[in-house]
């Protein structure tokens, strides 16, 4: 997709805030830092309209773009901060549950992953817990540019089995440096959406 156009809609705090539109809806989730935010804005030629919250504690909303008046990205928020109490865990968790058991519009969640690192714990269990409700999966491991070409294949193999990963959901290496993995990112997000 050639975008043109992206806007955030809402920030929304809770499920009344969420659009009540038919648009068809991709959910971004990894761990904080993962390079969420620079995914959405490579995808989207923007530089800085992905903003991480940064601090823990504002944690708790579901950011909604507008893309080309045709699709929603369902920022969600990072998982994996260390600080973060448990309380506010249950509510991120709670949060999350509703949406994508719930969001008639959620086509497929992209699920972020470090490339450099073997999946955390939290990667394993998004993983299993989007696989466990039939979601559709594009699994994106990021920072490609990070590691050396010849040694691509073995991380590749570390995360997938980890994850125990499912063969028929896309997997895809990606660098917002070097934009390696953008179209195909495009393109299975609009198979997703076609679904
Ligand atoms: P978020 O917290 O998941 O939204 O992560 P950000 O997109 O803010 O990225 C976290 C850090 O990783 C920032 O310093 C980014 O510049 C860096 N980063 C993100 N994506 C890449 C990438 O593909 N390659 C490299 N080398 N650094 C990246």
């Amino acid at each position: 997709m050639k975008v043109n156009q992206a806007e955030i809609v809402i920030s929304a705090v809770s499920p009344k805030q969420y659009p009540e539109t038919d648009f068809p809806e991709i959910a971004l989730a990894g761990r904080s830092n993962v390079g969420k935010s620079s995914f959405i804005n490579t995808l989207i030629n923007r530089k800085n309209l992905a903003r991480t919250s940064g601090k823990p504690g504002k944690t708790q909303t579901l950011n909604f773009y507008l893309i080309e008046n045709s699709l929603h990205f369902v920022d969600v928020p990072g998982y994996g901060y260390a600080k973060v109490s448990k309380t506010e865990r249950a509510k991120w968790g709670e949060m999350i549950e509703t949406y994508i058991t719930s969001r008639k519009q959620l086509k497929a969640v992209v699920s972020l992953v470090d490339m450099r690192h073997e999946p955390s714990k939290e990667d394993i269990q998004m993983y299993e817990f989007l696989k466990y409700y039939q979601i559709p999966v594009i699994l994106v491991a990021t920072k490609a540019d990070k590691i050396p070409r010849g040694k691509w294949n073995k991380h590749v193999s570390v995360i997938k089995k980890a994850l125990d990963f499912d063969p028929n959901d896309d997997f895809i290496m990606f660098s917002s440096e070097t934009k390696m993995g953008k179209e195909e990112a495009w393109q299975a997000i609009e198979d997703k959406i076609r679904d």
